[in-house]
């Protein structure tokens, strides 16, 4: 392309970042790397009243938990800096100020009232509405008059006539007729900057050489064009622009709150592994053909191309990614799962971590790898190894009240009382033998009263396997509970 590719990342961190946010991350670094450019993390924090200091420090430490590393941004600083549109206001009082020299941009003393007034006068003539332009020629004199009348403008951009055309990578082709493009506030009075001056001037300044963004923005495009005109940029000077398709619900509705959960913290606080949230994400308006769907970050990186990208929506999936992750768990080795379950154990204070119990959840994992989905699970299923006093859960305890399982626990206390070797091979043989051969009971009545004594829920890891953990001892006394029960 014949410049070092430089894409950034701006999210404006109003709360935890979303799916739509991070599916945006994914593409630029996934674009930054495939090239061997640089991927740029900035923070458009400039609305103070919406973007919290814990939402931008959020914001980094998920990029950092997914493994989107940046080349410069927040913590790695870089030659551009600084990387929090908050730090930068005097850089875009600066260019504003040249604005209003050069005549690009105007002071618009219009009161909010008067705008509304203007809105209601166009509502009711059926036009679009916006700036009609009441301040772009002002005189000497009116301008006095304002001021003395003590108001305090806005800057706003002087739109040309005519229309902007530029070429999206995703969409081809695409132009806005200045008509519905009217002149729009670039800094508001008290001197603070809107955010289409703030991501122009940075995207220039910081020499970004492609935006990758949400449909979203896609009409904000001209006004962005407009500022990079102001600044003295030819169009073979601007980014290339490249919006990526929206992200919505099964209901087809644009992903929200109200059809599928869209932070990536409650992801992460499910247990969702950050490359299965990556390998899904990939997957929303892109795909590397031969409907392949396992993806490595390698491969994302390997395989991933701008013009590859769908233009039309990306449906969200909830049971692929849940596969998805149930794949990537099951990939894990035996020591990484145990690095990643061990935080959720902690957690939920199944455990404390002493060595003790650490041995025995590495003992324990193998058993359960092949069978979740989230790794938040993984608290619920072992807690029965970790607890003096069970606690059948109610449903369950309703389940064994009945003579026939009590007739069932009776006869496995029988059997496994004398038994020399405590195995999941001895134990299953014995409650074979005496439950299902001797008495005749089908395997679900049989086994289901046992793992619901041994382990307090009808839902358990496989059953013997559980019991040789759990050991002999109390195995036993858990069965005499229940039967007491
Ligand atoms: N800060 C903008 C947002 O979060 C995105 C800016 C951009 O990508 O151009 O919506």
């Amino acid at each position: 392309m014949g410049k070092d590719i430089r894409v950034r990342f701006a999210p404006s961190p109003t709360g935890d970042l979303h799916v739509g946010n991070i599916r945006t991350a994914l593409f630029d670094w996934a674009f930054a790397r495939h090239t061997g450019g640089t991927f740029i993390f900035r923070i458009e924090d400039t609305d103070k009243e919406r973007v919290t200091d814990e939402y931008i420090q959020r914001a980094i430490d998920t990029l950092k938990w997914l493994g989107l590393n940046w080349d410069e941004g927040p913590e790695v600083g870089g030659p551009n800096g600084p990387y929090l549109q908050s730090e930068r206001l005097n850089i875009y009082k600066e260019w504003a100020d040249k604005f209003l020299a050069s005549g690009a941009a105007y002071h618009c003393y219009c009161s909010s009232e008067e705008l509304e007034a203007e809105r209601e006068r166009q509502r009711a003539a059926n036009v679009a509405p916006g700036y009609g332009g009441t301040c772009r020629n002002l005189s000497a004199e009116q301008i006095e008059k304002f001021k003395a009348e003590g108001r305090k403008p806005v800057l706003r951009m002087r739109m040309d006539d005519g229309a902007t055309t530029f070429v999206d990578e995703i969409r081809g082709e695409v132009s806005f007729d200045h008509k519905y493009v009217p002149d729009f506030v670039l800094m508001r009075a008290d001197g603070s900057p809107l955010y289409t001056l703030a991501v122009a001037v940075d995207d220039v300044l910081m020499k970004v050489t492609h935006v990758l963004r949400g449909e979203d923005l896609l009409s904000s495009t001209p006004r962005q064009i407009q500022v990079y005109k102001a600044m003295g940029l030819k169009p073979d000077q601007y980014p290339t622009f490249a919006h990526l398709p929206f992200v919505m619900g099964q209901d087809n509705a644009k992903l929200s709150k109200r059809n599928g959960e869209v932070s990536i913290a409650w992801y992460r606080e499910q247990g969702y592994l950050p490359e299965a949230i990556c390998n899904y994400l990939a997957l929303l308006g892109w795909s590397p053909g031969d409907d392949k769907e396992d993806i490595s970050m390698q491969e994302l990186i390997d395989l991933f191309e701008v013009h590859d990208v769908h233009s039309s929506p990306a449906r969200f999936d909830m049971k692929k990614l849940e596969a998805i992750n149930g794949d990537k768990i099951r990939a894990l080795s035996a020591e990484e799962f145990l690095n990643r379950a061990l935080p959720f154990l902690k957690e939920a204070e199944v455990i404390t971590g002493t060595n003790e119990e650490i041995s025995l959840v590495k003992q324990a994992l193998p058993i359960i790898q092949e069978r979740i989905v989230k790794l938040g699970e993984i608290p619920a299923m072992l807690k029965f190894l970790f607890v003096d006093e069970l606690v059948i859960d109610s449903e369950s305890k309703e389940k064994i009240k009945d003579d026939l399982s009590k007739d069932v626990l009776k006869r496995a206390l029988e059997v496994l009382e004398p038994l020399g070797t405590w195995s999941h091979d001895s134990i299953e043989s014995a409650l074979r033998a005496a439950l299902i051969e001797d008495m005749g009971l089908k395997p679900r009545i049989a086994f289901g009263a046992v793992r619901i004594a041994a382990t307090g829920s009808h839902i358990s890891p496989p059953l013997f396997e559980s019991m040789e953990l759990l050991g002999k001892d109390a195995s036993i006394s858990r069965i005499k509970a229940a039967i007491s029960l």
